[in-house]
């Protein structure tokens, strides 16, 4: 599981036996890093990009991805027609998946990618719709095992207690902070809810959202688990045998 320095944005790699699944890709300019750092992995093809929501610092530098290493199939959110964007980076975005003839499937809250006996990803969100993009998040469980890893994307607090209500199990050894760290989300009872022995945010330095809040670290030192920074740990990987979490961090 890596979770990958691409400074103000978010960047997560799922590899497993032999399926690879790409969480976002950070803004543009960090396309040529997550590329090195697929390959570098001998990684040829994903099996799956996940995009939690097109907003560039999560979907910025997926087309360059999509076009140089591939993938099988896109999944994103369903957004309501009003808050489509009409970005260069989401128009990019749809163009590569065509250009390549990747598979696109929108998001269902419940459905379950299989990638190997023991190993799967449960989609949780997007159970609603929202005003905003962040709250449309794909928000999705990794489980190996008796290992849980929660990636949020940018829910906030809407989305969050959403989840819960669905009575999805949130439970988690690591959980990708949701939205860099932000006060908008982070509910006390969610964070409890997953209950994390680590939590991961994927902040810059310095970045112009005053990111993480401190109310949030707060949040995550109350219920006590290890806090991992890629703005102070750089790129930062656990290894999930089913049973136990270990972590290497870059810096
Ligand atoms: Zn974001």
């Amino acid at each position: 599981m890596h979770f990958i320095d691409v400074g103000q944005g978010d960047s997560e790699l799922i590899v497993t036996k032999d399926k690879a699944v790409l969480i976002d890709s950070g803004e543009r300019e960090y396309s040529g890093t997550v590329i090195q750092y697929i390959k570098a992995l001998g990684i040829e093809k994903l099996d799956y990009i996940i995009c939690t929501h097109p907003h560039s610092d999560h979907i910025g530098g997926m087309y360059a991805i999509i076009e140089d290493v591939g993938a099988d199939t896109v999944i994103m959110p369903k957004v309501s027609d009003e808050l489509v964007p009409t970005t260069s980076a989401f128009s990019r975005l749809l163009d590569s998946i065509e250009s390549t003839g990747a598979a696109v499937k929108y998001a269902q809250a419940g459905s379950m990618l299989t990638l190997a006996e023991g190993s799967y990803i449960e989609l949780l969100s997007p159970v609603n719709d929202y005003e905003d993009l962040n709250n449309y998040s794909i928000a999705c469980r990794f489980i190996h095992g008796a290992n849980a890893f929660l990636f949020t994307g940018d829910i906030e607090k809407d989305a969050e207690s959403d989840i819960l209500d669905s009575g999805a199990d949130v439970r988690a050894d690591v959980i990708k902070v949701p939205h860099h760290g932000s006060h908008t989300s982070s509910s006390y009872d969610f964070v409890k809810a997953v209950s994390p022995d680590y939590a991961v945010f994927e902040v810059g330095s310095p970045n112009d959202y005053g990111h993480p809040h401190k109310e949030t670290l707060k949040t995550y030192e109350d219920i006590g688990c290890t806090m991992l920074r890629t703005d102070l740990n750089g790129s930062i990987v656990f290894t999930a045998d089913g049973n136990t979490v270990t972590y290497e961090t870059e810096k």
